[in-house]
C-alpha cells in the first residue's frame, strides 16, 4: 500500500542504500543543519520554510541521525553474531 501524507516520503526511501552509507549521509545533515543554525541564528529559518526554525530543522535531522546510528549498530551486532556462530570457540 502506498503511503500517503508529510513522511510519506522519508519512509518510501528509508531503506534504500547500506546502513554505512544512509549514516554518512545523515551525519553530513546534521553538519549542515548544525553550520546554518550557528552561522544564522537557532531562530532564524530558511526563507522557504519560515514554519520551520534552525533549531527545529537541526532537531529534525539529530533525530535521523540516532535512528541511523541505531540502524548501523544493529547491522553491526548482526554480522558479528553471525560471524561468532561461524567460528569454532573450542580454539
Ligand atoms: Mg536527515
Amino acid at each position: 500500500m502506498e503511503e500517503k501524507g508529510p513522511g510519506s516520503q522519508v519512509k518510501q526511501f528509508q531503506d534504500i542504500g547500506e546502513p554505512e552509507d544512509r549514516l554518512c549521509e545523515e551525519m553530513g545533515e546534521v553538519l549542515q543543519a548544525l553550520a546554518k543554525a550557528k552561522r544564522f541564528g537557532y531562530f532564524n529559518f530558511h526563507p522557504e520554510r519560515p514554519h520551520k526554525t534552525n533549531i527545529d530543522e537541526l532537531r529534525y535531522e539529530l533525530v535521523d541521525l540516532m535512528k541511523a546510528i541505531n540502524t548501523l549498530d544493529d547491522h553491526l551486532s548482526l554480522i558479528q553474531r553471525i560471524r561468532d556462530a561461524g567460528t569454532d570457540h573450542n580454539h
